[in-house]
């Protein structure tokens, strides 16, 4: 009952609302118009009242010249020709008035003044017009007694006051009039402008995800179904990382007008984050969609040119289904965001529906990502040690620091799990912050123990990297664990020095101070050879699968003898990964690499673990000192 009468007072509420409104707006209409239905009236009246009085051909004549040129100068637009034409008209006008009775005068004398006053917008036509009849009344004094024309003249000065200030106010009025409409047109595109800024990405003019969103809600109420195609660059972030940034914003503005132009005829494009986009793409059966990425991906085989070079990048497309897959705006963008990575972590390059099956997946990657964010507040992660060992002697020089995330559910969770999502989130900056920190306590204590010389690498992420205060937490935890600088090394990837500069400026404190780079899984991404010779670089780590293809491949064992020979060139530090057996270790002797880390030798373990080895090792003497 209490809702019917809630209803009820809002159905009364809105009818109200709209009637105020219409009444407003008709108010307004009327108000807009009124000086023109007075201009209009009082020019039908003024000449049918001469009309009426005249009664020579003449005085017709002029009766009629005035009707044609004052309705003239209502029509026409120029204010200078609606000047000349109402003079005219005023002229043929003063020639029908001895013509005139008095009573008939009096009446066009009030008129006359109204028009004037609505029609220009000035004072001066009504004072001239005023100053003639004061200078024709009196004409009329051998016909009507002199106490009513003085009557009649001061009647007509006060008229002429009046209407004069009437011709003054509307004057100012359209000017205001006027103001404000170029305020409105003005507001207007400011409007205009600032909705385009809300919905437009500024670099590539592609609606932005805002409208995406806006668009993916109106289309998907339609009954069309609509596919959802969310394309991402492969290694875009190499173009950045090597070229720079601006290099980066001319590939993406070059490919949303390539994807305008390749799809944009069927598809609504938007630009979604950094190298991602999404197409919807409305369809009647699913091989269109089939034949859209293929075309797409196709499409890709020509090079972008940016800044005199050609540059090739190739994407990888994950497609959602509606309604199909589900009829929610973000699901629908999750579900074929979820599929673009299936595609990133195969081939690349190719496209892939949503799979349902692969959900709970999905599901269970958003559970990690949500635990993640609280699981260094619940201390949930510990860090494993794995030694690095001088090879000839199997002496431990030192040890990398490798977090590992025990989940209160789902155990023991590896790096290659929680990494990618800790850099995608965030949270890898307090992360690392915390590895690195411990990681320095724990080593220096077993530095205490009668090891001084144990060294320690830690993983360092771009996004830790590129964070504000990076130099300045790392020196400040040097600090507080008092950890000798020059036994810590930061482990980088090759993309990570692709940026000479930004490198230098961000490492510079630090390797004064002693801090050692390392390159981290080297061969596997882009490195050139003057990039390392102008980096402050101290050690290159040949990545693992390098050492697994070792004694089974010629050409890799050559490529391997190639990094150690140009490495010792240069004055770097070989370390090769991921080293298994003693027929790995003994190529890489043969070769001249001195540093190892890999299972053959110790597998990475916890501190306790590490510090029992370390108490016999150093019975032993293998520890380096
Ligand atoms: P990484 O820095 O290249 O670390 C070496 C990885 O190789 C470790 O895997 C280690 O357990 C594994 N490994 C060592 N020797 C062998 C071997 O003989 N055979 C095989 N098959 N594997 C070996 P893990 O601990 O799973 O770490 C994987 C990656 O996760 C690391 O690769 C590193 O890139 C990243 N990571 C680990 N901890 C951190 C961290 O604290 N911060 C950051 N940013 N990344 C980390
Ligand atoms: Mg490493
Ligand atoms: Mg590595």
């Amino acid at each position: 009952m209490m809702l019917n009468i809630a209803n009820i007072w809002n159905i009364i509420k809105v009818m109200g609302c709209q009637s105020m409104k219409m009444s407003q707006t008709w108010t307004k209409r009327l108000m807009h118009n009124t000086p023109k239905a007075v201009i209009v009236l009082s020019a039908l009246s003024l000449s049918m009242n001469l009309a009426n009085s005249v009664s020579s051909f003449l005085g017709y004549a002029f009766a009629l010249a005035f009707a044609g040129l004052i309705f003239a100068a209502i029509i026409v637009n120029p204010l200078w020709l609606k000047y000349v034409m109402a003079a005219a008209a005023y002229i043929a006008f003063f020639n029908t008035l001895p013509e005139l009775s008095f009573d008939k005068l009096i009446s066009v004398i009030y008129l006359s003044l109204v028009l004037l006053a609505f029609l220009l917008p000035s004072p001066i036509p009504v004072i001239i017009t005023t100053c003639y009849y004061l200078y024709f009344i009196p004409t009329y004094s051998s016909v009507v007694e002199g106490e009513m024309i003085r009557t009649i003249v001061i009647g007509v000065i006060i008229n002429m006051i009046l209407y004069s200030l009437l011709a003054f106010y509307f004057r100012n009025l359209k000017k205001e009039n006027e103001i404000n409409r170029k305020l409105n047109g003005q507001l207007n595109e400011a409007f205009g402008k600032l909705e385009h800024m809300a919905y437009y990405d500024t670099l590539t003019k592609l609606p932005n995800r805002e409208l995406l969103k806006k668009r993916m809600v109106e289309q998907l109420f339609s009954d069309s179904k609509v596919a959802v195609l969310f394309l991402d660059l492969d290694h875009f972030k190499n173009v950045n990382d090597m070229m720079g940034h601006n290099a980066g914003d001319q590939m993406l503005q070059h490919v949303a007008a390539h994807l305008t132009e390749e799809v944009g005829h069927c598809c609504f494009i938007a630009r979604y984050a950094g190298d991602e986009f999404v197409l919807l793409f409305p369809y009647q059966v699913q091989e269109e969609i089939g034949e859209l990425a293929k075309h797409l991906i196709h499409s890709f085989h020509m090079p972008f040119q940016i800044e005199q070079k050609h540059i090739y990048t190739t994407p990888s497309i994950g497609i959602s289904l509606y309604p199909g897959d589900s009829r929610d705006v973000d699901t629908l963008i999750q579900y074929a965001d979820k599929a673009m990575y299936d595609v990133k972590r195969g081939e690349k390059n190719g496209f892939c529906f949503f799979s349902a099956i692969e959900n709970e997946e999905l599901l269970l990657q958003i559970k990690l990502e949500n635990d993640l964010r609280s699981a260094l507040s619940k201390e949930e992660f510990v860090i494993h040690y794995q030694p690095l060992v001088e090879m000839s002697t199997g002496e431990i020089r030192g040890f990398e620091a490798l977090v590992r995330w025990t989940h209160p559910e789902l155990g023991q969770i590896m790096p290659g799990a929680f990494i990618p999502l800790a850099e995608q989130t965030g949270v890898i900056v307090e992360l690392g912050e915390w590895v690195l920190e411990e990681a320095c306590k724990q080593v220096r204590s077993w530095q205490r123990a009668g090891n001084p010389n144990l060294t320690l690498a830690v993983n360092i992420s771009i996004r830790q990297f590129k964070s504000s205060c990076f130099e300045s937490t790392v020196l400040r935890i040097l600090k507080k664990t008092g950890f000798d600088p020059s036994l810590l090394e930061l482990e980088v990837t090759e993309s990570m020095m692709q940026n000479l500069s930004e490198m230098s400026l961000i490492l510079g404190e630090l390797k004064r101070r002693g801090v050692k780079i390392s390159i981290d899984d080297f061969g596997t991404g882009y490195s050139s050879l003057s990039v390392l010779r102008h980096l402050p670089v101290d050690f290159l780590k040949i990545d693992r699968s390098f050492t697994r293809e070792l004694t089974a491949d010629t050409s890799t064992a050559s490529i391997i003898k190639l990094i150690v020979d140009i490495g010792h060139s240069i004055n770097l530090e070989v370390i090769c990964e991921g080293i298994e057996n003693q027929e790995e270790m003994d190529f890489l002797l043969q070769y001249g690499c001195r540093l190892g880390q890999g299972f053959y030798f110790h597998r990475p373990a916890s501190a306790d673990e590490i510090g029992s080895l370390l108490s016999s090792k150093d019975s032993q003497g293998k520890i380096a000192n």
